[in-house]
């Protein structure tokens, strides 16, 4: 039997899966894509950023409530299956909690790895995405998901490392998530001159650390038919995501082009790729 179409897209914590994919992980459940979401870490070390609910008891237990928020949101995205790599969140840079022996920022690169090539090689995946190099905004658990997907990409394919690990795989084609700087920027200004609250407010905000460059987009896939999808996904991160924050509060039209897209950088194919104009608009082109 041949194999099915399968992307496989692997995130750091619960809720990322929404914010930088769940467009595009709606848009290829419905077309009838399999699709596997990769979760590295249960997010133990997150903010709770609802007031009511910001209790002791709650940190506490917050991996088993993320645990939960996240099983609703792939539900809502349509997303087939969720995998955990088992690391412990790493909290953000800097923090005390980067040294837990646990935690994902202080896994031994090779057993991720293998984690990983595992979970490859059982769903075959023709697609892999992760984060850019700098994880998208300098987390460490997002650093790692891109380093691990990076090595895991040629070592899935490569029979003589982890043998154990299931019959090799070649993935046919290597992605980046991206947020592209200058539509960012816009979308904030707009919104700024609507009298709406931006993160551009904060002086400390540096646009360059959640952003790249424009013209390393390579791939844009129209979401704007799964953003009510998408905002209701996040919706289920209640305790993560603040209602009056950017992803719930920024206007569609505004929203078309940062929340209704989703950007991704190619960094390898293994498939020989159909002429094209412009951007790529389908993670699948060549595959088909
Ligand atoms: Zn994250």
């Amino acid at each position: 039997m041949e194999n099915p179409l399968t992307l496989m897209i692997v995130h750091a914590h619960p809720d990322d899966e929404v914010i930088g994919s769940g467009g595009t992980f709606a848009h290829y459940a419905k077309e009838g894509v399999q699709t596997v979401l990769v979760t590295a870490t249960l997010g133990e070390e997150g903010e709770i950023v609802v007031k009511e609910i910001d209790t002791p008891e709650n940190h506490e237990r917050l991996a088993e409530i993320r645990r939960e928020e996240l099983r609703r949101a792939t539900d809502i995205l349509g997303i087939a299956r969720q995998e955990f790599l088992g690391y412990r969140d790493s909290g953000m840079d800097g923090r005390e909690s980067n040294a837990h022996p646990e935690c994902f920022h202080q896994a031994d690169p090779d057993e991720a790895t293998e984690r990983l090539v595992k979970l490859i090689r059982a769903y075959r995946p023709q697609v892999l995405i992760s984060y850019n190099a700098h994880g998208g905004y300098g987390h460490p658990d997002h650093i790692a998901c891109y380093k691990t997907t990076q090595e895991a990409f040629e070592a899935a394919a490569d029979p003589a490392r982890y043998p154990e690990a299931g019959p090799a795989w070649a993935v046919a084609k290597l992605y980046e998530m991206n947020r592209p700087r200058e539509r960012s920027r816009q979308a904030w200004e707009a919104m700024r001159a609507r009298g709406m609250k931006t993160p551009l407010d904060n002086p400390d905000y540096k646009i360059e650390n959640y952003t790249a460059p424009d013209d390393v987009i390579t791939t844009e896939i129209d979401v704007a038919e799964y953003m009510p999808l998408k905002r209701a996904a996040l919706l289920e991160h209640r305790t993560q995501i603040a209602t009056d924050g950017p992803f719930l509060s920024m206007p569609d039209d505004i929203g078309r082009t940062w929340f209704g897209t989703e950007y991704f950088t190619l960094l390898q194919s293994r498939v020989p790729l159909p002429p094209r104009e412009g951007y790529e608009s389908d993670l699948f082109a060549g595959l088909r």
